[in-house]
């Protein structure tokens, strides 16, 4: 019988280690993928191209729903893992069932750094990390004048770029 094995985060590094296992592991594991983003394994690196209105959101999915339903992965987008007991090898999702792992893989990535000062958290200062900023990010440009961009390393410099 396959082992069930979970991989925290639908992101990149998620949809790559897929990849490997269907190559080198098939059949030994029961793969599922929890992810909290509402959509599949995207390419993040092209989002400075979304928000720039060169690529489309929907082109920078990285596998379609047949890539994974082929390699018998379960794929569940929109669901945050909000816990996990390792002695009994199992989380819990958020508002959800708990799951059951014999192999645990957390793929989560990491968050933008807020920026510790007053007024970091005031409406209208947001974050350029995944599809979510860059539609909110989008609905605000086209209704506000000024935007300034904090941070002028490369992500800063491409959002300034796509939002001009
Ligand atoms: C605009 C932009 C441009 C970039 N450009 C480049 C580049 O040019 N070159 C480069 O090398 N890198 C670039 N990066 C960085 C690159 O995108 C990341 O290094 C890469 O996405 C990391 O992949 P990952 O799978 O580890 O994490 P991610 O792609 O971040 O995926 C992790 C996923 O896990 C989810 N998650 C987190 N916690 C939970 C939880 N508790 N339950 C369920 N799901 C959870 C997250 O929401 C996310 O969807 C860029 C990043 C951005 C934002």
């Amino acid at each position: 019988m396959s082992e069930p094995l979970v991989i925290v985060g639908n992101g990149m590094a998620a949809a790559r280690l897929v990849d490997e296992l269907a190559k080198t592991a098939l059949g030994r594991y029961a793969v599922a993928v929890i992810g909290d983003e509402p959509r599949l394994a995207y390419n993040r690196v092209l989002l400075s191209s979304v928000l720039a209105g060169e690529t489309g959101s929907h082109e920078i999915e990285l596998r379609p729903a047949d890539w994974w339903r082929h390699r018998g992965v379960t794929v569940r987008y929109g669901y945050r893992v909000a816990e996990i007991d390792t002695g009994r090898r199992e989380l819990k999702i958020a508002g959800e069932e708990s799951m059951e792992y014999s192999k645990l893989v957390l793929a989560t990535g990491s968050t933008p750094l807020r920026l510790n000062v007053p007024g970091a958290d005031l409406a209208g200062v947001h974050t350029f990390r995944d599809t979510r900023d860059v539609d909110l990010l989008l609905t605000l440009a086209a209704a506000k004048k000024r935007v300034v961009v904090v941070g002028g390393g490369l992500l800063g410099l491409e959002a300034a770029y796509g939002l001009a």
